[in-house]
């Protein structure tokens, strides 16, 4: 499935559609996929999480050092995992990180640069690149940075709800469309991918609970409630 259409440099991938489809699962999954095959760092809006292989055979989201079991209904110290699946990743929590990220881009000489190669995934991409703020300072640099993407080697996974609200500028730019579908019971998640140069298209399956301990944070939640 990854053989032909998801190669390490993407470009701009826009994950579309609506709540609940599993657009930032299927965004996190392709950065993680990338991290894993080809080592690339990830520049996150969404906050991340090292993951512990449990016993219990799921993976549980590791914060502050602990994990919660909801099938044994109990927490655990990291040291008592198994295998603990660690991530790569800067958070970029807001605009001035983003300033940073651009800033470490001007100084980088010459491409590639270690310290901008890899996977930036722009949870809401909206959100930072809304078309009604297309002369903001943020919407400015993202552009610029996809622009001089030979200088940045930073391939986009931007998730959306819909497309126009993407800055057109942005829009131009864009690689391919991947549109998710989730199915909960089944532990599930079908993205249909779709090259715009080519209008090739292809599918991409995975389960949705091995990525989702990477970003959730329901499990924090529910532990605190036995503190
Ligand atoms: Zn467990």
């Amino acid at each position: 499935m990854h053989s032909d259409i998801l190669h390490v440099r993407n470009g701009v991938v826009v994950i579309k559609g609506p709540v609940g489809m599993g657009k930032t699962l299927t965004a996190l999954y392709l950065s993680l996929y990338h991290q894993a095959r080809h080592g690339l760092h990830i520049y996150s809006t969404a906050e991340l999480y090292a993951v512990a292989e449990c016993s219990c055979g799921g993976r549980h989201s590791i914060v502050e050092d602990s994990y919660w079991c909801d099938k044994k209904g109990r927490s655990y110290s990291r040291h008592e995992s198994e295998f603990v699946r660690e991530v790569e990743y800067t958070h970029l929590s807001n605009f001035w990180d983003l300033q940073v990220l651009c800033d470490k881009l001007k100084e980088a000489e010459e491409p590639p640069s270690s310290i901008t190669k890899g996977s930036f995934l722009m949870d809401d991409g909206h959100k930072f690149l809304d078309s009604r703020m297309s002369q903001s300072k943020v919407n400015r640099l993202v552009i610029g940075i996809i622009q001089d993407y030979s200088r940045s080697q930073l391939d986009f996974y931007i998730t959306a709800h819909h497309l126009d609200m993407l800055d057109k500028r942005l829009r131009r730019h864009i690689s391919y469309f991947v549109t998710p579908t989730f199915y909960e019971g089944e532990d599930l998640c079908v993205a249909e991918i779709q090259e715009v140069a080519s209008g090739k298209a292809t599918q991409l399956r995975f389960q949705p609970s091995l990525v989702y301990p990477f970003y959730k944070t329901e499990e924090r939640i529910v532990q605190s409630r036995y503190l």
